[in-house]
């Protein structure tokens, strides 16, 4: 779609960090941050907003001999900060995933969880590259630090540390693998890295096998996602909302990852809204300051503009009724009616079904909104309303008015019950549901709905 008048440009490719609860999706992503901040170049790493940008310089200084930065000329990863396939899958960019590849991070002890077995569903309809993490390889018995520096290891002592890795429990996630369809192996055995899913084993904890995990990322993009990444670095920006926060002193504003173009300040730009797209002229483009100030200066930072692929908080009137997934596009080189048609097109395709009875749908984002609707219409649940945003008193009032006594209930997603709702739910004979897995709520209801039929018979 983009206009490719202007000499092409690689973008960073977005990565995004999935797998089961408590697997160690944040702490890997915080290991992420961590070595790149304490691997200390100029540039090590540029603060953004709700993702963190790791240069191709600095993960070939951590992966040392792993990597020869002469052979990429993407210029590093983009990592979105939020972890779990929820931002995953409902995170769009023209209608497909935001992310270009993903981590799935599996605990070597824990093997294949319900919440493994969904990424692995989304990441196979979406068509996303991916890797596996195989981590808290620490705790592994049969583990063995010693066996030498992962980083400079040679190919005979690569073999070496296979034996005393590969024990059953790396074996069974490359059995789970295959039983969901996936050719895999440990990643230094896959020569091509789209055929095979390669599996990386590294701690979190230690830090051990992340080096590697960033090489094999950096590979399978370079090799498989170059053309992908190729944009006009001039042409409109384009770019996804991640969250709408008050921000003092500015208001509403939505931090944003732009994936295409460049956002100007300046510019006028069309943001997905709940009602009618918002269409607004951007006040402030804000960075966090750089990490040694952040403790003590709150501010964030102005800048002039950003290009893809980055995190940034726009600042903005109007963003109030921004959405959480919604799309952002910058007004240039065509009418604003063009972009506000144009946006409208992309949100058409998350249209949520309604009924005239039915149970009230709230999600923090369009895409999840979009995930429960079709949850409840496998379940056939009908929907009264559903929209984005936290659990308001009007959401109540709307609930009450659904005709069927089993009806009368809130679905709530990654969202919170408002302070000033709380008492109208008291009173009202709502029943509201809250759960930040989609098909435990979608369970919550209906073993609600069945007792109180069994209740009345
Ligand atoms: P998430 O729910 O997937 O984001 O998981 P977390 O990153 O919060 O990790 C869950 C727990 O596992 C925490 O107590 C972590 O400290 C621990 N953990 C994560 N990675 C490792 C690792 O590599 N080794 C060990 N031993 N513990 C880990």
């Amino acid at each position: 779609m983009t206009d490719h008048t202007h000499a092409d440009t690689l973008r960073t490719p977005i990565v995004a960090v999935l797998g089961h609860v408590d697997h160690g999706k944040t702490s890997l992503l915080d290991t992420i941050r961590g070595s790149a901040v304490s691997e200390g170049e100029a540039g090590a790493i540029t603060q953004h907003i709700g993702a963190t940008d790791i240069p191709l310089d600095t993960i070939s200084g951590m992966a040392g001999e792993l990597i020869d930065p002469s052979d990429f000329d993407l210029p590093g990863l983009l990592f979105i900060d939020t972890p779990g396939h929820h931002s995953f899958s409902t995170l769009r960019a023209r209608g497909g995933a935001l992310a270009d590849i993903a981590v799935l991070v599996v605990d070597v002890n824990d093997g294949f969880q319900p919440q493994t077995e969904e990424a692995i569903d989304i990441l196979r309809r979406t068509g996303t590259p991916f890797v596996v993490a195989a981590n808290k390889v620490d705790t592994t018995p049969g583990w063995n630090p010693q066996d030498g520096d992962p980083i400079q290891k040679s190919m005979d002592a690569q073999s070496e540390r296979a034996k005393s890795m590969l024990d059953e429990n790396l074996y069974e996630i490359i059995g789970q693998l295959s039983d969901a369809g996936f050719s895999a192996d440990l990643y230094w055995r896959v020569q091509d890295f789209q055929k095979n899913i390669g599996v990386v084993p590294l701690s979190a904890l230690t830090g051990e096998g992340v080096p590697d995990l960033l090489t094999v990322l950096m590979g399978l993009s370079q090799r498989f996602m170059k053309e992908e990444m190729a944009i006009d670095v001039t042409g409109p920006g384009e770019g996804t909302v991640l969250e709408v926060k008050d921000e003092r002193g500015f208001g509403a504003t939505v931090d944003t990852v732009v994936y295409d173009g460049v956002i100007r300040n300046g510019d006028t730009v069309v943001v997905g809204g709940q009602d009618e797209p918002i269409v607004t002229e951007i006040r402030a483009l804000l960075r966090p300051r750089p990490l040694a100030e952040i403790r003590t200066e709150k501010e964030f930072e102005k800048v002039g503009e950003v290009g893809a692929a980055a995190g940034v908080k726009i600042a903005a009137p109007d963003l109030d009724q921004a959405m959480a997934g919604a799309p952002v596009r910058v007004v240039r080189d065509r009418t604003v009616d063009q972009v506000v048609d144009e946006v409208k097109a992309e949100l058409a395709e998350i249209e949520v079904e309604t009924a005239d009875n039915g149970v009230v749908v709230k999600a923090d984002t369009l895409g999840s909104l979009e995930a429960m609707a079709n949850a409840l219409r496998e379940a056939e649940v009908p929907i009264l309303r559903a929209e984005v945003g936290d659990i308001a008193p009007r959401d109540i009032a709307v609930a009450e008015t659904a005709n069927q006594d089993e009806h009368k209930a809130i679905l709530g997603f990654n969202v919170d019950l408002l302070q000033n709702a709380e008492s109208d739910l008291e009173n009202a004979d709502v029943k509201l549901f809250k759960n930040e897995v989609i098909y435990q709520l979608v369970e919550d209801y209906e073993r609600y709905v069945e007792e109180k039929q069994r209740a009345q018979q």
